[in-house]
């Protein structure tokens, strides 16, 4: 599979991994935003959000919910803090496994460009 996701999860690339579980893996954003930028992503390969099934649901929520804890274990939940998932070219989206951002660290305007 030649997704540089992938392998992050494999391990055939390296990543600064932050939190890892059976089904999640989180880990610093090569291009940082902001003073935190971590990137969390399901370990099963989904190219994009158009492409999530109804099966998916629990997983999308796990990617939230650990976006929460991190924000908290980073210090910066209370202050405040920001969850992104780009979708296709007209959203952003440059890596084709789906991933959510986590922001934090400063104060982040709105709305984005
Ligand atoms: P997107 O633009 O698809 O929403 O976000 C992709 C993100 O992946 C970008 O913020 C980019 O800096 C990050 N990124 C791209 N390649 C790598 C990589 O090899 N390692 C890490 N840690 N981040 C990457
Ligand atoms: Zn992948």
């Amino acid at each position: 599979m030649d997704c540089i996701f992938c392998k992050i999860i494999n391990g055939e690339l390296p990543s600064k991994v932050v939190y890892e579980d059976d089904h999640v893996l989180a880990f610093h954003d090569l291009s940082p935003q902001a003073p935190t930028h971590v990137l969390i992503i399901p370990k099963k390969h989904i190219s994009t959000l158009n492409d999530l099934q109804d099966e998916d649901a629990a997983l999308v929520g796990r990617l939230q919910l650990t976006a929460a804890r991190l924000a908290k274990e980073f210090g910066f939940a209370e202050d405040g803090y920001r969850v992104v998932m780009n979708c296709n070219e007209a959203g952003g989206q440059t890596v084709w496994h789906i991933h959510m951002h986590l922001l934090g660290g400063r104060a982040l305007t709105w709305p984005p460009g």
